[in-house]
């Protein structure tokens, strides 16, 4: 911070101490100590060869594990491309980093492929606020509705809808059906389908779920830190509340916004998402300085402060040991993954048009 923004901060205790947090916690680090994790990855790469196996990561897992999944060849991406790496690539087994509906999504699109994670607790609050019984009651009672989901749901949600989706191709896909006269059933987070409404004008019935992270990220705190950086953009996901996303400078998909901090011309950027992705977002910007949103709680009282404490759960150690013991597999009902199988292709058919296209 310069002087001047110094200044500004010490004169607000309550200001000064918030942005001394933010700056403190920049980048989350899970807590194996360095000679730890430099074992764990010499043996993981020996895994990965043996195994012949690939990681595919996501942006919010811990920083060790985006960094030797580029090491060995694997990804680091949005539940978009991670599901299009996974199915392209021509490992046998797929180790999937981040959370399960992530790893379920790998296994339906390639049912043939092993595919393990470093943990099966891994979940997301999406996933878990739509349960299948009620969500297909849900549809029933609008037959008339083409229902459109958010990839961050079960294998068993999917199977029940027409489109899957995720947040980089949410508003293309909507725009699209609107544009052929469909009205959409949406689920589950309420805050992306109000915004991808917003962008599409489409008739959107939502399904009432919500990222327990994105929530968080609150409009009195994100202005206080915009007095203090004037001249920052504001960068923020979609699953964010209506009142955040207004304060945007680009609303978007981690990668999204990973591309907005590459190419805004700003030199400071405030993120409101998991910070995790600070990881890739520095590599990509290497000269803009990234701030982190603030969240509910100041103190230790907010219930995710921008990390996801699921993603957070994945390690070196554990996606070793399920390398090692072959444990952690994801498995899906055939038939459900059949089901489920084809509204993802339709996303995969779509972006491959999309980028055919460009
Ligand atoms: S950050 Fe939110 S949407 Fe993403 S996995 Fe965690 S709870 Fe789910």
């Amino acid at each position: 911070m310069s002087s001047i923004e110094r200044r500004k901060v010490a004169n607000n205790p309550q200001l000064h101490e918030m942005v001394e947090n933010y700056l403190d916690r920049m980048q989350p680090e899970s807590d194996e100590a360095p000679s730890e994790q430099a074992r764990y990855r010499a043996r993981i790469k020996q895994l990965l060869v043996e195994r012949d196996a690939v990681i595919v990561a996501h942006y919010y897992t811990h920083r060790e594990i985006q960094a030797l999944a580029e090491e060995s060849g694997g990804l680091v991406s949005d539940s978009l491309e991670m599901a299009r790496f996974g199915h392209q690539h021509r490992a046998s087994t797929l180790m999937v980093a981040g959370v399960k509906f992530m790893g379920e999504t790998a296994k339906i699109l390639t049912p043939d492929k092993t595919v393990l994670m470093p943990t099966l607790e891994a979940t997301c609050s999406l996933d878990i606020g739509c349960p299948v019984e009620e969500f297909s009651a849900f549809c029933d009672q609008h037959p008339d509705r083409t229902v459109v989901v958010y990839a961050n749901t079960s294998a068993a949600v999917k199977a029940r809808a027409d489109w899957v989706v995720t947040s980089s191709i949410a508003v293309d896909v909507v725009d699209y059906l609107d544009s052929l006269g469909h009205k959409i059933l949406w689920a589950p987070d309420k805050y992306l389908g109000s915004y991808v409404q917003q962008k599409t004008g489409a008739d959107m019935l939502m399904w009432d779920g919500s990222c327990i992270v994105h929530e968080e990220f609150k409009t009195r705190g994100l202005l206080d830190l915009k007095q203090v950086y004037p001249e920052a953009a504001i960068l923020v996901h979609p699953e964010s509340p209506e009142a955040v996303t207004e304060l945007a400078d680009v609303v978007g998909s981690t990668s999204q916004l990973i591309e907005a901090a590459r190419t805004l011309p700003n030199k400071q950027m405030i993120v409101a998402t998991d910070e995790g992705i600070f990881y890739k977002m520095g590599q990509m910007a290497p000269d803009k300085q990234l701030i982190i949103a603030p969240t509910a709680g100041v103190g230790a009282t907010c219930r995710s402060c921008a990390n996801c404490p699921w993603m957070g759960m994945n390690h070196l150690k554990n996606l070793m040991e399920s390398l090692e013991s072959g444990r952690n597999e994801i498995e899906v009902d055939p038939e459900l993954g059949r089901r489920a199988m084809i509204p993802l292709q339709r996303m995969l058919n779509f972006r491959e048009e999309q980028l055919a296209a460009v």
